[in-house]
């Protein structure tokens, strides 16, 4: 068997080093391997004519022969669309324009025969083709080709002739070397046993499939393989560091914890803190080290959480540490937590960047003697003049700010690695946190305190202001107070801000009666933090900001979230910022301002901001409407993450599934003896040295 891995493509015929340079460059394509790993992102089906009751949303490009029965548009503005009834006597499909409405019904004869050409798509239970080919039967020439595929290749790629065909015939000619199978890479028994077509089968059909049912069975076979290594490499991982590291062992919950649960706790748990609280206990206590993500929604009481876990290590002799991802949240947290301990001999300090040498160095010298019992900053506290006398416990607060390295340096503070507790408000979909932070075992908040009232989200225009207006002095004329948040889009900084101090300014004369406040990223933290004060306190009524104001902070009197130009904000971040309100007992208020012109999707995101607060819903509406790339969790953690060909919204069944594999593989071989399964450690490791996905994620 020869490994294609070390073939260079410059030896395939018609490469040479120059088309292979650029491959390399463009696509990071070097080996024979790569190249037919470059899978088609979709194929053409010219061969024959298909019988509509044939067809179903999941073929390729196809044809069809039949007639137009007929025409009728739907929608208006943006959304209008024109629909054409297409019958060949077998079923009925619909051909579908959003373009070039006005002159279509014109163009085509109803009951002449035509030739369509398109992708077909299920919608709303229908078979839709959207902007399709149409011929006359005259121009007919079938291929004698059948499935062809076709490639994304970049603009120098075209310029040096390598377009979709130029990729399509070097595919085929290393197809053609490998006239012997490539190795496998799936043990033989998993193969067996769930049905996939063998390796090199699966290569050729998924560049050169015989017919659908041939490509779907190839892309299922690939698909699997590619989900199950990462979750066998997250439980693999997993593992391993269960066994390397042993975990602090918080024995007892002690006079501290019990003090506080007894004497300052404000209110009643809900029944899901308590549920979780049970969880970490658990954890903490057990002798693993604890790497939880305690996940709740906005205002479902997770600092509190935070705080009981931190007196669990205080109970037991070790120090604990709460890292935000702003100086306005860690200041937020520090001057919370001090309230909460009130009257207690707990030491608590804050360390952010802000903090000066003088005021710096008892709190390090503190933290070493032990004084210092939690401290609570910002990413300062993981700089490296920082040392504890005995970490137990960190909690990073809102963590889809803080990069997975960041993570991993907390690690160096204590001779063993602490407990990790990650909080965030931004659920993160569970076929992504399969994925991406499948090594933490999660925890849910899924119950909000007792006596909220749901916000009610509406969308209005920038067109109707007087009524918006009307609306933000009633609700202040009842003492409560009002949050206008502007975008705020790095490229373009200087016009967000004067759109900021355009609306500060507006909002001053329209309510000369108020005192407003104004913070944006800008300003020196001092400036911030005192503008914030004015609001935190009750002093000004209303805060003009930018998304500064997104994350924790915590104004229970503030019942009106107003967001200007929405339609520039991710759904995430919209509830993130519609999270800022509704956290007293009174009636909450979000509303989302766009001017008139909006997208589709767009749309979609206002309308389901509207109909729901639940996060989850949100959250995975998001992953559908922008795919995983874009999900701020993801990139902000620094997470590249791209697969070859499975999806992650799509695919969510199948991770599941190959998850449960991998577990099962994991529990019966946990030293990896087996002879059966010494093909998957070999993979792995492979895997690992040449997936860049990988090193980020363990
Ligand atoms: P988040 O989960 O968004 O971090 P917080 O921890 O900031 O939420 O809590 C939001 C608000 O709810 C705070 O004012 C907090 O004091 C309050 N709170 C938390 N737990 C409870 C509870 N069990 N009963 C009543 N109020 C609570
Ligand atoms: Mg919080």
């Amino acid at each position: 068997m020869f490994d294609l891995t070390t073939r260079d493509i410059k030896f395939i015929s018609g490469v040479g080093p120059q088309r292979a340079g650029i491959l390399n460059k463009e696509l990071g394509i070097c080996s024979m391997h790569d190249l037919l790993y470059y899978f088609p992102y979709k194929y053409v089906d010219r061969s024959r004519i298909y019988q509509i009751r044939e067809v179903d949303g999941n073929m390729p490009h196809i044809q069809l022969k039949g007639t137009i029965l007929g025409f009728e548009t739907f929608g208006e503005g943006r959304t209008k669309r024109l629909v054409a009834h297409f019958s060949d006597g077998t079923g009925v499909v619909d051909l579908v324009w959003f373009q070039g409405i006005k002159y279509i019904p014109g163009k085509y004869k109803l009951r002449e025969e035509y030739i369509v050409f398109g992708k077909p798509t299920v919608f709303n239970g229908r078979i839709n083709m959207a902007h399709p080919d149409i011929e006359t039967p005259a121009d007919l020439r079938l291929s004698a080709m059948g499935l062809r595929p076709y490639y994304h290749t970049t603009e120098k790629m075209k310029r040096s002739f390598l377009n979709s065909q130029a990729l399509e015939k070097m595919i085929a000619g290393v197809m053609a070397l490998t006239r012997e199978p490539l190795p496998e890479t799936l043990p033989e028994y998993l193969i067996a046993e769930h049905h996939l077509m063998p390796l090199t089968e699966a290569l050729r059909q998924i560049h050169f499939p015989t017919n659908p049912e041939q490509l779907r069975r190839a892309e299922y076979r690939l698909k699997f393989e590619e989900l199950f290594y990462i979750q066998l490499n997250i439980m693999r991982y997993a593992r391993d560091r269960q066994q390397k590291y042993r975990g602090f062992v918080f024995g007892s919950v002690g006079d501290i914890f019990h003090t506080f649960y007894s004497r300052n706790l404000p209110f009643q748990l809900t029944g899901a803190q308590k549920r979780v609280l049970k969880e970490i206990r658990y954890d903490v206590g057990c002798g693993r080290q604890m790497n939880r993500l305690l996940q709740g929604d906005v205002g479902s009481g997770k600092t509190l959480v935070a705080l009981m876990s931190m007196l669990m290590a205080l109970d037991n002799g070790y120090q604990a540490c709460l890292m935000a991802p702003t100086e306005i949240l860690a200041h937020q947290h520090y001057e919370t937590i001090r309230e909460l301990l009130h009257g207690m001999d707990v030491r608590v300090e804050l360390l952010t960047g802000s903090v000066k040498r003088k005021k710096r160095e008892p709190i390090l010298s503190g933290l070493l003697t032990g004084d210092v019992q939690i401290l609570i900053g910002t990413h300062a506290v993981i700089e490296d003049t920082v040392h504890f006398s005995s970490l137990g416990l960190v909690v990073i607060d809102e963590q889809h700010r803080f990069g997975v390295a960041q993570r991993a340096r907390l690690w160096g503070k204590n001779r063993q690695p602490p407990h990790v507790l990650v909080t965030t408000a931004t659920p993160i979909p569970r076929t992504l946190a399969m994925t991406v932070y499948g090594d933490l075992d999660v925890s849910v908040i899924d119950e909000l305190p007792p006596g909220r009232k749901p916000i009610t989200t509406s969308h209005q225009f920038d067109n109707r202001r007087e009524s918006l207006y009307r609306f933000i002095q009633s609700q202040i004329d009842e003492g409560r107070q009002v949050y206008i948040v502007y975008p705020l889009i790095k490229e373009s900084e200087k016009i967000d801000l004067k759109n900021l101090e355009e609306g500060y300014m507006h909002i001053c004369e329209e309510f000369p009666g108020c005192k407003v406040c104004k913070v944006h990223g800008k300003m020196k933290p001092a400036e911030k933090e005192e503008q914030m004060q004015r609001f935190v306190s009750g002093e000004a009524q209303i805060m003009v900001a930018t998304t500064v104001i997104e994350v924790g902070v915590n104004v229970p009197n503030a019942s009106v979230m107003v967001i200007e130009n929405a339609e520039r904000f991710g759904l995430s971040q919209l509830h993130q910022l519609r999270g800022r309100v509704g956290r007293g007992a009174d009636q909450s208020y979000c509303i989302l301002v766009t001017n008139y012109k909006l997208s589709e999707e767009t749309r979609k995101r206002l309308e389901i901001m509207v109909r729901t607060n639940d996060g989850f819903e949100i959250a995975e509406a998001d992953l559908k409407l922008r795919g995983p790339g874009d999900l701020e969790g993801t990139q902000q953690s620094g997470i590249a993450f791209d697969l070859k060909i499975a999806h992650i919204s799509r695919d969510g069944q199948l991770m599941q599934y190959v998850r449960e594999i991998a577990e099962k593989i994991i529990e019966a071989d946990p030293n990896g003896e087996r002879a059966e399964n010494s093909l998957l450690w070999q993979q792995l490791k492979v895997l690992r040295k040449t997936n860049v996905n990988w090193a980020s994620i363990s």
